[in-house]
């Protein structure tokens, strides 16, 4: 196990004691981490069927929910402003999100192919824009999720 991947592995397991903490006294960084979750699961399980089985938006492939899928971007995470953006994802293979890079060019045509050129062509000048979020508005958003997330986890058993 070389150092790099400690480092990576350390920081993708959130600490006891941030989960404790209430959304009322998490600070903007804690917060875009608990929106990234809440909003990841809430994409991944929109995608699954009654199984839990998700196709890849890129690639095709087929897994479970909760394994070897992730949340692709279209426009990097980097862009707060799309960053939550339901028109700039969708739920990818690890394959195609980390070791393919993203495959951005796919990515674009399966967005254009469910929401139209024009909504995908909204979304980059959003991004453009670049503005960021506020941590009211993250936390507005965390509530929304969480419901959303709970609602299709009983709607689908899983
Ligand atoms: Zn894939």
């Amino acid at each position: 196990m070389n150092q790099m991947w400690k480092g990576n592995y350390r920081r993708s397991v959130p600490k006891k004691a941030e989960k404790r903490r209430t959304l009322m006294t998490m600070g903007y960084k804690a917060l875009v981490k608990v929106l990234d979750r809440e909003f990841s699961l809430f994409v991944r399980l929109s995608a699954a069927d009654n199984s839990g089985l998700v196709r890849c938006v890129t690639c095709n492939s087929i897994h479970f929910w909760k394994e070897a899928m992730t949340l692709g971007h279209y426009i990097s995470r980097s862009h707060h402003s799309v960053r939550w953006n339901l028109r700039n994802v969708g739920a990818q293979c690890v394959r195609c999100n980390s070791y393919h890079g993203g495959e951005q060019h796919k990515m674009r045509e399966h967005l254009i192919s469910l929401h139209g050129e024009e909504a995908v062509k909204a979304v980059e000048a959003l991004a453009d824009m670049n503005k960021t979020e506020t941590a009211d508005t993250l936390r507005e958003k965390v509530i929304e999720y969480r419901a959303k997330v709970k609602r299709l986890k009983r709607e689908k058993g899983l």
